[in-house]
């Protein structure tokens, strides 16, 4: 694996019989996984490029025992990777060789729904869809939707504070959960929020969302669920111009409407999806809008009318609203299947998560393209526009030597891009290993200093997730965002490459 992870510790490596015997007597039965053809299953996520198996893998079922098992990492000094269902774009699942890879994936029941209080209770290995289909009889459904929500767990959407195309209107994974069970790396498990909007102390739900795995264990989620909506409209809007969507994308909003979803695709993109599930996609355009509306139908009527408006105004060349739900569907057929079609354009792709302000949309895909060219690969783009959030699809064929090095550096190119107009390395994807040598593109040193603080007061020996989001410090160092005084180098406790 040409990525740099920390070194395997061997004195672990050397004690890994014990520590076997020791994790098969806190999880007994089928929990304990160690043979190395059962262990290839965990190699990777859906970063794909990287994999090492894991050391050993544990699937415990109870709290008790997940604390238990990291009682005993703490106490070992034995590092340790949470996973869910490995979905992960950006290797925040990655095993290490010397770790102990505690799969959640039992955890897997509905505890309670309340419908008076509009709340679920879930286990963390429950899926994302599973969520919806649980309430969806009574009329209600879980809001942030991944495009990954028929696989993805919700702790995993937890730790990498997950979106979709309705997070605009809804928010993210952040908005919509109220209460956390987490265990720390010594085994404490805490109860953090509570099942209302607003908890007493500080919001620690909203630091442990999006902390990748790197502060605490989750084992427990209280989520919102929400009536579904009377009416869903959606119009499909397509720009001979890239300018053209992206300044109807900006005066939507600008007009004060906040779709329930508000998609873009550009040419590569329309043109896969098209042939791939003939969502009856315009081809004469250079981008195209899924525009998605929902509340009550009088609402939805009168917004149909005023973003068709609105599109007119900006050089839409075809606007059409879904006359049923079935032509609906299809609308979000095509923009939901983007990415397995694009993946007929090439032997692999590289999918990338940057998140830009809206108004610099033109300039970043113009700009993009000059970088596809200067490094010789195709890219597509697909992106939830109303938040700005972009997922260009770099294509490339591991097979050519290089070509995934390539691809890497175009990447890590259009995230440095999203920095400088204003934007930020990840939109939903996390940091994981992917992005964590671009923090110092993003963060001053202070910033990443706080952020090692908080890593240390949750994880103090730094055995959660390690290598990943934090980038390797000797990178710190060359790009002069670690500062060491009187020769003491800071946060000792953290590895170094
Ligand atoms: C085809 C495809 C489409 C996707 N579309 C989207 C999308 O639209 N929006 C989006 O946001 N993401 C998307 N993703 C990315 C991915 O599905 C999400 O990041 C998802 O939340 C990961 O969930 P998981 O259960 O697979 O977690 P994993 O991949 O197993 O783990 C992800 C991270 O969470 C940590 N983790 C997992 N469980 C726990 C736990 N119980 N406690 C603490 N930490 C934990 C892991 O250590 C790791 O850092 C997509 C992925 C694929 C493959």
């Amino acid at each position: 694996m040409s990525l740099v992870m920390p070194a395997p510790d061997s004195r672990v490596l050397d004690r890994r019989a014990a520590i076997v015997a020791a994790l098969c007597a806190i999880v007994p039965g089928e929990g304990v996984i160690d043979e190395p053809r059962r262990l290839k299953v965990y190699e990777s996520d859906g970063l794909t490029a990287y994999r090492q198996p894991p050391m050993v893998v544990v699937l415990p079922e109870t709290v008790e025992q997940v604390s238990a098992v990291l009682a005993y990492c703490h106490a070992h000094g034995i590092r340790v990777v949470p996973r869910g269902a490995g979905t992960s774009l950006s290797g925040g699942a990655l095993p290490l060789v010397d770790a102990v890879l505690l799969g959640m994936a039992k955890f897997n029941r509905i505890l309670s729904v309340d419908y008076a209080d509009r709340v679920a209770v879930v286990q963390p290995g429950v899926t994302n869809l599973a969520v919806t289909e649980a309430v969806s009889p009574r009329g209600f459904y879980y809001a942030p939707d991944p495009s990954s929500q028929i696989a993805c767990t919700i702790g995993g959407n937890v730790a990498e504070n997950s979106g979709g195309v309705h997070c605009l209107k809804y928010g993210l994974t952040t908005n919509n959960v109220l209460a956390l069970q987490v265990v720390l790396i010594d085994g404490t498990v805490l109860r953090l929020g509570g099942g209302h909007l607003d908890a007493a102390g500080l919001d620690l739900v909203g630091l442990m969302v999006g902390s990748e795995g790197l502060l605490g264990v989750v084992t427990e989620v209280t989520v919102r669920i929400l009536p579904r909506p009377e009416t869903a409209r959606a119009l499909l809007i397509g720009f001979a111009t890239v300018e053209g969507a992206g300044q109807c994308v900006a005066d939507v909003i600008g007009a004060g409407i906040v779709p329930a979803g508000m998609e873009m695709m550009d040419r590569p993109a329309i043109h896969a999806a098209e042939a791939f599930v003939h969502a009856g996609y315009p081809l004469d355009v250079e981008a195209l809008l899924i525009v998605e509306l929902d509340g009550p139908a009088a609402e939805c009527d009168h917004l149909v009318g005023e973003i068709a408006a609105i599109a007119t105004r900006n050089g839409a060349t075809t606007c059409r609203a879904a006359a049923d739900e079935a032509e609906r569907m299809r609308f979000w057929a095509g923009r939901k299947a983007a990415f397995p079609a694009v993946g007929r354009l090439a032997p692999d792709y590289y999918c990338m998560d940057g998140t830009i302000p809206r108004r610099r949309l033109p300039e970043v895909l113009a700009r993009m393209r000059v970088l596809s060219e200067d490094y010789g690969l195709g890219v597509a783009n697909v992106f939830h526009a109303g938040d700005g959030n972009l997922h260009p699809l770099i294509l490339y064929d591991a097979n050519r030597p290089g070509e995934l090095a390539r691809a890497e550096a175009f990447g890590a190119d259009i995230l440095r891009l999203c920095v400088e107009v204003g934007g930020v390395l990840t939109g939903e994807h996390g940091v994981g290993v992917e992005k964590r040598e671009l923090m110092p593109v993003m963060f001053a040193a202070a910033d990443l200093d706080q952020q090692l603080r908080v890593k240390a007061a949750f994880d103090p020996p730094s055995l959660l997730n390690p290598g990943k989001m934090f980038p390797l410090l000797h990178r710190c160092a060359e790009q002069g965002r670690v500062h060491i005084h009187g020769g003491a180098l800071p946060h000792p406790d953290l590895p170094r490459f």
